[in-house]
C-alpha cells in the first residue's frame, strides 16, 4: 500500500510498504478520509514529538474509513462496519486510570498512519476508542472526532458558566473548535487569531467578536477594554507558543481560569507575575488530549450537524499532494484538508 513516513524535520516521504494484517483484538482500517491536524503540522516542522511518535514512523492520526479486516477475538465489529478510531487509547490498569483521569495515563497506546491506504487500529483502542460512523455521516466530518474530542475535554475543564465572556488565542482547527463549542454553551467568545480568513470563519461559528493580533499591539488591553476593565472569565490559549501562554494569563480577570491547552516545544518555559497569580486567585490549567468520554461526545455532537464543522475543512486532496499539503499549512493557507486515498 501507498503510506506516508515521516523521517524528520520536514521530511515526509510517500513509500509503497506492506499491507497492514491485524492481529489478536486489531482491525484494519481502509482510510476513507483522514484530516489533517494543527499537531500534524508542528510535528512535521519539529520533525517529532515527545509522547506520540518517533521517527522514521507512520504518520497521521485523525481518520474515518471502513472495516477490511478483523483479527481473532474481535466481536463487535465486522468487515464491511464504517469507524472512527481515536488516536490513542489508555490503559485502564495503571494509578491515573483507576483515578480515572485517562490523558494522564503513563501507558496510552498511540496510533499513527492515517496518512495511508490502509491502517491497523490497536487492540486497546479497538476496544475502548473506535467508534461506528452513523450512516448518513460523511468521513470527513466523522475524522474530526479526535481533535474535537480534546476540544470537549479542554471547555470541560475550564470552569465555562453560561454568559461567561472567554478569550480565545490562536484561529487553528483547535481554536475554532473552541469556538464552536463555547459558543454552543452560551458562551461570549472573543477570538484572536493572526489570519483574516481564519478568523472570519471564527465569526460563522459564532464568535462575538475577532481579531488580527498583528493589528493589536497589546491583546490583555484590547480585552480589559471589552471587559469593563475586568478582564475575561476564562482565557484559552490555542498556539503552543510561551510567549501567547503569558498573554493568555494576562488576559483573564481576578478569579479566572487559564485554560493553556497548546502544547509548547520541549523545554521552554514561562514567566508568571507571582503577584498576579496570588491576589488575582487565577487557576492556572493544562489541559492535555482527550479521554473515551469525550471521545463519545465528540462523535455525538458531529453527527448532531448542530454546528457547521465543514466550515474548518478548507481542501480535499489525495494521499499523493500530501506533501504540498504541509507546505500549504505551513503558509496558513488552509485550515484542514481531507486527505483522501486517491
Ligand atoms: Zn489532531
Ligand atoms: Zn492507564
Amino acid at each position: 500500500m501507498l503510506a506516508a513516513l515521516l523521517y524528520g524535520k520536514e521530511d515526509l516521504r510517500l513509500e509503497e510498504v506492506a499491507d497492514p494484517t491485524p492481529d489478536k483484538g486489531e482491525v484494519i482500517l481502509q482510510m476513507g478520509v483522514s484530516t489533517t491536524c494543527g499537531t500534524d503540522l508542528k510535528v512535521w516542522r519539529r520533525g517529532g514529538h515527545a509522547r506520540m511518535l518517533k521517527p522514521p514512523t507512520l504518520f497521521g492520526h485523525e481518520v474515518a474509513g471502513r472495516i477490511v479486516a478483523v483479527g481473532k477475538d474481535v466481536t463487535d465489529w465486522q468487515v464491511g462496519d464504517r469507524a472512527v478510531a481515536n488516536n490513542s487509547a489508555p490503559c485502564m490498569k495503571c494509578f491515573f486510570c483507576d483515578r480515572q483521569e485517562y490523558s494522564l495515563c503513563p501507558n496510552l497506546t498511540w496510533n499513527n498512519g492515517t496518512f495511508a491506504q490502509y491502517l491497523k487500529i490497536p487492540a486497546p483502542i479497538v476496544q475502548h476508542n473506535m467508534l461506528p460512523i452513523p450512516d448518513d455521516l460523511p468521513d470527513e466530518l466523522a475524522a474530526m472526532t479526535e481533535p474535537l474530542a480534546c476540544v470537549l475535554h479542554g471547555v470541560a475543564r475550564s470552569n465555562v458558566k453560561p454568559g461567561a465572556r472567554v478569550v480565545v488565542l490562536g484561529d487553528g482547527a483547535i481554536g475554532l473548535m473552541f469556538v464552536a463549542k463555547l459558543v454552543d454553551t452560551q458562551a461570549e467568545v472573543l477570538l484572536f487569531g493572526g489570519n483574516d480568513q481564519r478568523l472570519a470563519v471564527g465569526k460563522k461559528l459564532g464568535a462575538a467578536a475577532t481579531f488580527n493580533y498583528r493589528e493589536l499591539p497589546d491583546i490583555p488591553a484590547v480585552v480589559k477594554d471589552l471587559t469593563q476593565g475586568m478582564g475575561a472569565d476564562v482565557a484559552i490559549e490555542a498556539t503552543g507558543v510561551p510567549s501567547v501562554w503569558e498573554t493568555a494569563i494576562a488576559c483573564a480577570r481576578p478569579g479566572g481560569t487559564v485554560n493553556l491547552f497548546g502544547g509548547c516545544p520541549r523545554d521552554t518555559t514561562i514567566t508568571v507575575n507571582t503577584e498576579q497569580l496570588h491576589y488575582s486567585e487565577l487557576t492556572l490549567k493544562g489541559v492535555f488530549h482527550n479521554t473515551p468520554v469525550f471521545v463519545r461526545e465528540a462523535l455525538s455532537l458531529i453527527a448532531s450537524r448542530k454546528i457547521p464543522f465543514e466550515l474548518l475543512i478548507s481542501d480535499r486532496q489525495p494521499l499523493t499532494q500530501l506533501e504540498q499539503v504541509f507546505c500549504d499549512m505551513r503558509e496558513r493557507k488552509v485550515i484542514k484538508v481531507a486527505i483522501v486515498p486517491n
